[in-house]
């Protein structure tokens, strides 16, 4: 299966695809996960997107494409499928990535939109918690931790993100609007767009998609 992910911040892309991912053994290819990662290592690149992520913006066109074609790209990494999850979230960058995925002959399956309201969006990013060990996702309220504070996958401490703040929320929302909620269009253009109905909880959701795939697979049968 190949995927994209679409959303506003705070949809629950990042939790379901932690469960598909499972289920459908792909491989996850986080945008923002990569960024925070190399955040973390203090690198030339982390220290780049640092100065946007701080603020809600977007990094580079150029900076995320170019990351996330030397993942695609890679032996073998995408043989048995993908999901993007944070990626594209620009027309340019859905261009860019069809280009890609063209070269690399894996083409997209679905891009599933994760339609949110506004006030679940600001519930799970005000209470969202992320382990600085594995990268796990919980919410102080709908997912906590069996110990405050501790991660259950792999004991590591638990934190908030820099920019799941009132203000920076705020922000990213409104980069969202301009700039990513256009793409939906893009891929529905292109009959790859699945609504899906994120407001509902994410195990429920993944046991809806996993029959929807299921369908599809069974009707592109011979
Ligand atoms: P996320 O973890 O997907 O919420 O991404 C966190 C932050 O990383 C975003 O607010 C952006 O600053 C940056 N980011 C992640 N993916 C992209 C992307 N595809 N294009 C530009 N910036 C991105």
């Amino acid at each position: 299966m190949r995927l994209v992910l679409l959303g506003p911040p705070g949809a629950g892309k990042g939790t379901l695809a932690a469960l598909l991912k499972k289920s459908l053994k792909v491989r996850h290819i986080s945008t923002g996960d990569i960024l925070r990662e190399e955040m973390k290592n203090n690198s030339a690149l982390g220290q780049e997107a640092k100065k946007y992520i701080d603020n809600g913006e977007l990094v580079p066109d150029e900076v995320v494409t170019k990351l996330i074609e030397s993942k695609l790209t890679a032996n073998d990494r995408v043989d048995g499928g993908y999901m993007l999850d944070g990626f594209p979230r620009t027309k340019k960058q859905a261009e860019a990535l069809d280009r890609i995925l063209k070269k690399i002959h894996r083409p997209l399956d679905y891009a599933l939109y994760l339609e949110s309201t506004l006030p679940v969006i600001i519930q799970r990013l005000t209470g969202r918690r992320v382990c600085r060990g594995c990268g796990a996702l919980f919410h102080v309220k709908n997912r906590p931790p069996r110990r405050e504070g501790i991660c259950d996958e792999c004991g590591g401490i638990l934190y908030q993100r820099a920019d799941d703040n009132a203000e920076t929320i705020k922000t990213r929302m409104e980069v969202y609007l301009k700039n990513t909620q256009p793409i939906i269009a893009y891929y529905e253009a292109q009959g790859k767009l699945k609504n899906v109905d994120a407001d509902k909880d994410s195990e429920e959701l993944q046991a809806i998609l996993m029959k929807t795939f299921d369908e599809g697979h069974k009707l592109n049968q011979p």
